[in-house]
């Protein structure tokens, strides 16, 4: 897992070619790594407060009932809490609605 320093990135920043990006825009999935019945999702999304700037998240959850079992962002939510933030619940939910359209190009 990477380290969660409050860093927030501009698109051109971000190397490579998002395996699924979100209809809105928002939520760029990189990295997939399925271990069995855990699931590992690296993936950027678009800060709320300030447009065009990107949190990066990593997140990693049990497939059959969907539970967050580890996971880092480096948004302010996971800096204060340490819990999982809404940036992971989304990466997980946009991976989930769009694992069938995975660009494998
Ligand atoms: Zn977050």
């Amino acid at each position: 897992m990477a380290e969660s320093n409050g860093k927030m990135y501009k698109l051109e920043e971000i190397i490579g070619k998002p395996l699924i990006t979100s209809s809105d825009k928002k939520t760029r999935i990189y990295g997939l790594n399925v271990k069995g019945r855990e699931i590992e999702i690296s993936a950027y999304l678009e800060s709320e407060s300030r447009k065009g700037y990107f949190h990066k998240v990593e997140v990693e959850y049990l497939s059959a009932s969907m539970y967050i079992i580890n996971g880092i962002c480096t948004c302010e939510s996971f800096q204060y809490y340490g819990m999982p933030c809404k940036h992971m619940l989304t990466a997980r939910n946009v991976y989930l609605k769009n694992q069938n359209k995975i660009n494998k190009d």
